[in-house]
């Protein structure tokens, strides 16, 4: 899905060296493939990247989300409030704890994050956490979440999956809640093929996190490999969502290439910018003041009312440009539609009808961006 020989200019693409194929390598030969000494080096380097304290490497990024909210106890009978313009994990992970998933509305045209306003509308007697998400690598009104969320007894889980190497007030995001949660699939800013991260600040947090990530027992393969441990006791119910040596040992080569391919990423969004409002200035280019450091994970843009998207991602397939939508709303879905509790809505319903994702990646070059502008102009002027 990510990279595909068809398109011109794809819609994402790895950065992948010599660095990443001998640490592979290292990890076949030392033939200890299941977490090891290797995914302990993963963690230490996200935690010292992060600033976090406790960093649990995870199987996946929709692991990562599942085990916070067990971790906090979210089960049957709470309300988790997630914003419906996000990828369905996000929800999901709250339905897996048998709690109900309260959609709330984003900002603005221009701000696609959680609105705060909407979350204190959306808080009833039975809400227990709030699960913001970074859309695009722009950091959420933590401010004034978090102290919402303080004043009302809430907990606060991040979904960084959009933001690796994103920051407000030089904390990274993820630490700003309770429990940050990060995603290393393809197509996110780093990879380890699936894999995904949880951090925290709070020692017991993060016990609980080790725990229930290795079906709830009491110690691990790893240290009984060791002769540390020779019998195990299980606690509570836990899942197996460990990650393995071959991904950690991918992620700790990736953690190493985020910074620079994070600043080539805001350059080229940047570029965007400039080239978009020369040829397609009826675009609307959200985040023109965001808070904080992006990631800039994805260049998001949304088409002119009226516009016939789906006609203009066709347009630009006919030109070798891939695009995307982000996001389907979640609670337009047939699983949430009926289900779920929905308020008002009303930015994410346009934003999600109108807008389209154009392709961002470190290795494209600026001659691809001013390509794409010009595709996206062909596209909109051919439009009827
Ligand atoms: C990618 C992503 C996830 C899920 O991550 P996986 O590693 O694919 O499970 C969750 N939330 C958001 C916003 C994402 O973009």
């Amino acid at each position: 899905m990510v990279s595909d020989a068809n398109w011109r200019i794809p819609l994402a693409d790895v950065d992948f060296g010599v660095e990443e194929q001998e640490a592979l390598a290292e990890v076949l030969e030392s033939k200890w493939l299941t977490m090891g000494a290797v995914t302990q080096q993963f963690e230490a380097d996200f935690s010292k990247f992060t600033g976090a304290a406790h960093t649990i490497a995870v199987t996946n990024g929709t692991a990562a989300l599942h085990l916070a909210l067990m971790a906090l106890g979210i089960g049957p009978n709470d309300e988790v409030i997630v914003p419906s313009l996000s990828f369905v994990a996000t929800a999901n992970a709250v339905r897996y704890c048998g709690a109900k998933a309260v959609f709330a509305d984003v900002i603005s045209l221009n701000d696609l994050t959680i609105s705060p306003e909407a979350i204190d509308q959306a808080i009833t007697p039975k809400t227990r956490a709030i699960i913001v998400m970074h859309y695009g690598g722009y950091p959420c009104n933590m401010e004034a979440i978090t102290a919402l969320a303080q004043q009302r007894g809430l907990f606060v889980v991040e979904d960084a999956a959009h933001a690796l190497g994103s920051s407000l007030e030089d904390r990274h995001m993820g630490t700003w809640g309770d429990m940050g949660c990060f995603s290393f699939f393809p197509n996110k800013n780093m990879t380890t093929g699936e894999g995904g991260m949880v951090i925290c600040n709070d020692p017991k947090l993060a016990e609980r996190l080790r725990l229930l990530r290795s079906h709830g027992m009491s110690s691990l393969t790893w240290d009984r490999h060791r002769g540390h441990a020779w019998s195990y006791d299980v606690l509570e119910l836990g899942y197996n969502y460990r990650i393995d040596e071959i991904r950690s040992a991918l992620g700790i080569k990736q953690l190493k290439k985020l910074k620079p391919n994070n600043a080539r990423r805001r350059l080229l969004s940047e570029k965007y910018r400039y080239y978009l409002n020369q040829e397609t200035p009826e675009v609307i280019i959200p985040f023109d003041d965001p808070r904080g450091e992006s990631a800039c994970h994805i260049m998001p843009v949304l088409l002119p009312d009226g516009i016939n998207r789906g006609q203009v991602m066709a347009k630009m397939k006919e030109q070798g440009i891939q695009t995307s939508i982000h996001y389907p709303p979640i609670h337009n879905f047939t699983y949430y539609c009926q289900a779920e509790n929905m308020g008002n809505l009303e930015q994410t319903e346009t934003i999600s009808s109108r807008e389209m994702t154009l392709p961002l990646y470190p290795g494209m070059s600026e001659n691809d961006v001013a390509l794409v502008a010009a595709s996206l102009k062909i596209a909109l002027d051919n439009n009827t």
